[in-house]
């Protein structure tokens, strides 16, 4: 299936999940099984030559797309989710949001210094949630080789933000 294709199994949703925002709804993509399919196929190919040693994606629409590229290229899949969701010991990062400030956490054994990490996640807009995730990852003692989303919103300058990271995307709006 051709990118053409696959952006239009994505919905624009006005107004969601406040006055101002179009979301990018990915279900439609995800219930058709072509489509499913050609976007993972699609996203591992665009991230095997980074020869990652491991997938970080980020909860929770990052995990439907990471956890899958993982399996596809036989490396592991680590989550990072939001405070209070990991059972074991967890390091954690705090960023700005819009409208005040959230957490991401990691399992404090995760991660292992000088390992490649390809992080993953279904949307970038402005780049706080990829930027937030990578200084988790690089705390860690690991380096981000590269960070790769579905749908990346341009007009938002997340690439901007993430500076000198490498940033691949499948669809650009
Ligand atoms: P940001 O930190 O601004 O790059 O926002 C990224 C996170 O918010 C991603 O995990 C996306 O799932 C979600 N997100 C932000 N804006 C949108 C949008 N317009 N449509 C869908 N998801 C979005």
């Amino acid at each position: 299936m051709s990118i053409d294709a696959l952006r239009a199994h994505i919905r624009d949703v006005p107004d969601f999940p406040k006055p101002g925002i179009v979301f990018k709804d990915i279900t439609p993509l995800l219930g058709d099984a072509a489509g499913f399919g050609s976007c993972i196929r699609l996203l591992t190919e665009l991230v095997r030559p980074f020869a990652p040693d491991t997938v970080v994606a980020i909860e929770s629409r990052g995990f439907i797309f990471g956890a899958p590229v993982a399996a596809a290229l036989g490396i592991g899949f680590v989550p990072v989710r939001k405070p209070g969701k990991l059972p074991y010991q967890t390091r954690s990062v705090r960023y700005d949001l819009e409208y005040g400030s959230g957490t991401l956490e990691v399992h404090a054994d995760a991660l292992r210094p000088g390992q490649r990490v390809m992080v993953i996640d279904d949307v970038l807009a402005t780049g706080g949630t990829a930027a937030a995730t990578a200084q988790l990852i690089e705390e860690h003692g690991a380096s981000v080789c590269a960070m790769s989303f579905v749908v990346e919103l341009g007009f938002l300058g997340g690439r901007a933000r993430l500076g000198s990271h490498e940033i691949l995307s499948l669809l650009r709006y």
